[in-house]
């Protein structure tokens, strides 16, 4: 068999925390303990939120964390001339199309009974075409969803049928400031740097679904998904400030060893029976993506509980 081939992708939009460092280090792990090579993606294509100083700091966390790669980065940035291309063939295969409508004009479009997962569903005003209407604004280009279930095996969650066309509808896969959307990038890169196994936080499980049909309408073949969960609070809500400061910047300053924080992360995903500090490198002979719990881990605000 192939050795696998994985990628950690951090955006440089702030600071790596501890959910973060859960899904980068189990990626990492399901790779190296099968032998296979693991590249760094710095996904900074979102213009106004990417931070000056962010990608380095991203770099030196998961460095701290102990993880490494095989080749030097790769930054989206430097790729727009591939996505393009990849536009311009959806464009071709009638998958994509431009769109002028604000979100303001969504939102007002899409009413109530329209209201997906992430917000209002869009209404297809901009389907038929725009030729002579007149627009303010650069067109965004949206994907045309397939109508039907969208269907994949993600090897954590299992089987998953997703209906993106009522979910979700057409998204952006281009948007109006001249950049490509997170969804048309991931699926681009992911095929052009060979990468057979995504590891990330099941809240991009929906992504996945997009995603499945981006590959499909260009023709390419999907990597392996695992969706792991993410790390929630004591209220059982998603990580956030309102937890406290769980970045790796924070830990370190307080003098928390790497080992604290993955041994923490390790006995969470079932990899150890106890908290004790470890290294990730010490993890790759116990590694068992089945070990790993399907609940939510929680963080009670100590690396002891
Ligand atoms: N850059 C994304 C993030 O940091 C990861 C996207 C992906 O793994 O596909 O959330």
């Amino acid at each position: 068999m192939k050795a696998p081939v994985g990628r950690l992708a951090p955006s440089p939009t702030g600071v790596l925390h501890l959910g973060n460092a859960r899904s980068f280090l189990l990626a990492w792990l399901d790779i190296r303990a099968r032998g296979g090579s693991i590249l760094l993606r710095i996904e900074d294509l979102d213009g106004p939120r990417v931070r000056a100083g962010a990608e380095q700091a991203a770099i030196e966390d998961l460095q701290w964390l102990g993880l490494d790669w095989d080749v030097p980065l790769v930054r989206q940035s430097e790729r727009l001339p591939l996505y393009r291309q990849a536009l311009q063939q959806l464009q071709k295969a009638g998958r994509a199309y431009r769109c002028i409508c604000s979100r303001k004009d969504v939102e007002q479009a899409a009413s109530a009974p329209h209201l997906g997962e992430e917000g209002p569903i869009y209404p297809g005003t901009c389907k038929q075409g725009i030729a002579g209407v007149e627009h303010a604004l650069p067109p965004n280009y949206r994907f045309h969803v397939a109508p039907s279930n969208t269907r994949f095996h993600d090897r954590f969650v299992g089987d998953v049928a997703y209906n993106v066309a009522e979910q979700l509808g057409d998204f952006v896969i281009w948007k109006r400031d001249d950049e490509p959307a997170y969804q048309l990038a991931v699926v681009v890169d992911d095929a052009a740097m060979g990468i057979t196994d995504v590891l990330r936080g099941d809240d991009l499980l929906s992504s996945a679904a997009r995603q499945t049909q981006v590959y499909e309408a260009l023709g390419l073949s999907l990597p392996n998904f695992a969706h792991t969960p993410l790390i929630v609070g004591k209220d059982g809500r998603r990580l956030a400030k309102r937890h406290g400061d769980t970045s790796l910047h924070a830990f370190r300053e307080q003098g928390v060893a790497a080992e604290t924080v993955v041994g923490w992360l390790a006995w969470k995903s079932g990899l150890q029976d106890s908290p004790a500090p470890v290294t990730a490198a010490e993890l790759v002979s116990v590694f068992d993506l089945q070990k790993v719990p399907q609940r939510q881990i929680t963080w009670h605000g100590s690396f002891s509980a």
